[in-house]
């Protein structure tokens, strides 16, 4: 039996508090009924298989176009060449505290007197260099410098008493101890990050160590994010006394940024089909269209059926988390395909994601299906998610069959840190989710955790 049907018949008497005000509403309603190509039921996953397919899918995807960019603006890109050393790292054998370079065969006996005959220090060149340490013999250095030949080791000065010429050592060194081998790091000419490497500050450093003052990067995807719902009104908007504001455009707005994609706002969709439609493709001329409402079980929640009049391809329809158990993620053509104007992703139909309304659904469903995507989007490698361990601060209970991933609060310090439930009233809750740092990941057979157990838990991007 359809899911449509279902639907209807789900809800007892079809009670709808909403009086069908307009033509429109009526057409919506009609709509509704006679449209039976909704995606079946059995399209509802575990969390698992929902981020299977998303990530089967994403590895799919070819690289998308290049650009060269100024190294400090390639932060938060993706690397599109490879970085290779252009020169041994360290490109000499490298102190690495501030002591004496000595022989460890002088060290046999202890407190061993050596004569110091030289300094080396940072950045030190020529002749006033010692060139090598001899048998008896240490060598003032400094951290960062040039380690003569011959020495085996580097003494800590904290372990040495000057005498004028001379240095007594009074702890012993292992070989090598204090010393980072020329090339120990990196080899010239090896592959320190490949194409698909993100861009964070410790990368953008190691493009600076190999002299990159550009980088070529991959452009950034551009992901359509559309609202949906009649209450919901634009951010500079006054609400009537119903009305929302659209604060999911926003958040995810700022997640794609987040995640290295391009984001552009379209108009709120109204619920009534022609105008999610036309909205809806012109989403689909960009590099991944995300929805958000309209996906639930109600009457005015059109964004299937609308997606399945225009012949998308759903991939689930429903996921069995909490929140978020409404996302969907499907693919459908988009008119300019053909001619290749959206050819970007080689693709000639356009990845959706339909995600729940509510604001933390919305959140949500984001890092756990669309990030995955949107990062083969941007030419990133993938990546699996990330779960930390952290011990329950107070007791949870939740009913079976959904896998959650309830918002929270890690906090503490050192082996003292706790994770703690942030109190909710549900997927709506935006103030809520704003205090959390993270989401405590509770399995869908698990009834209880005991305060004090340790819990899975997943920071928040
Ligand atoms: P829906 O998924 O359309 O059933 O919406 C679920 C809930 O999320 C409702 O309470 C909506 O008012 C709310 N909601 C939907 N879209 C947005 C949005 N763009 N910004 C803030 N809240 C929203
Ligand atoms: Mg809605």
């Amino acid at each position: 039996m359809p899911a449509l049907r279902q639907k209807i018949r789900a809800r007892p008497h079809d009670m709808d508090p909403r009086p069908a005000e307009t033509a429109f509403r009526l057409a919506a309603i009609l709509y509704h009924r006679f449209m039976p190509s909704e995606p079946a039921p059995s399209l509802v996953l575990s969390f698992e298989d929902a981020r299977r397919v998303v990530e089967d899918h994403a590895a799919r995807i070819q690289p998308p176009d290049e650009e060269s960019v100024g190294l400090l603006a390639a932060t938060g890109r993706v690397l599109a060449e490879p970085l290779v050393a252009d020169r041994d790292m360290p490109p000499f054998p490298r102190a690495t505290r501030d002591g004496f370079a000595v022989r460890t065969e002088d060290l046999t006996k202890l407190p061993a007197r050596l004569r110091v005959t030289g300094e080396i220090k940072a950045g030190s060149v020529g002749f006033d260099v010692p060139a090598s340490v001899e048998r008896g013999q240490a060598v003032s250095i400094m951290t960062g410098a040039p380690v003569p030949r011959g020495a085996g080791a580097v003494v800590m000065i904290e372990h040495t008493v000057l005498h004028g010429e001379t240095v007594e050592i009074t702890r012993g060194v292992a070989a090598g101890e204090n010393i980072v081998p020329q090339g120990a790091e990196a080899r010239r000419g090896g592959l320190l990050a490949g194409p698909g490497t993100p861009l964070n500050p410790a990368a953008i450093a190691l493009a600076a160590s190999v002299g990159k003052a550009r980088l070529r990067v991959f452009t950034r995807p551009r992901v359509a994010v559309l609202a949906t719902g009649d209450e919901i009104v634009d951010v500079a908007a006054t609400p009537g006394a119903t009305q929302i504001r659209n604060s999911n455009s926003f958040s995810l707005a700022a997640q794609i940024q987040q995640a290295g994609g391009e984001p552009m706002l379209l108009p709120i969709a109204p619920d009534e089909p022609r105008a999610l439609r036309r909205l809806i493709e012109e989403g689909l001329q960009s590099d991944l269209l995300l929805l958000t409402g309209g996906v639930s079980m109600g009457r005015y929640d059109l964004v299937e059926q609308v997606l399945a009049e225009m012949r998308a391809e759903f991939f689930f329809a429903g996921a069995k988390i909490q929140p978020g158990r409404p996302v969907v993620f499907g693919s459908a053509a988009c008119a300019g395909a053909a001619t290749g104007a959206d050819a970007s992703a080689g693709q000639d139909s356009d990845y959706f994601f339909g995600l729940p309304g509510n604001p933390v659904s919305t959140m949500v469903t984001f890092d756990l299906f669309v990030q995955p995507l949107l990062r083969a989007l941007a030419g990133a490698s993938p990546r699996k998610l990330m779960f930390a361990r952290a011990r329950l601060k107070s007791e949870i209970r939740v009913k079976t069959g959904l896998r959650r991933f309830l918002p929270a609060v890690l906090a503490g310090e050192f082996e003292d840190s706790q994770v703690e439930l942030v109190p909710w009233q549900g997927s709506g809750d935006l103030a809520a989710v704003a205090r959390a740092n993270c989401y405590v990941v509770v399995p869908p057979d698990c009834e209880r955790i005991a305060a004090g157990e340790w819990t899975a838990l997943m920071m928040r991007e």
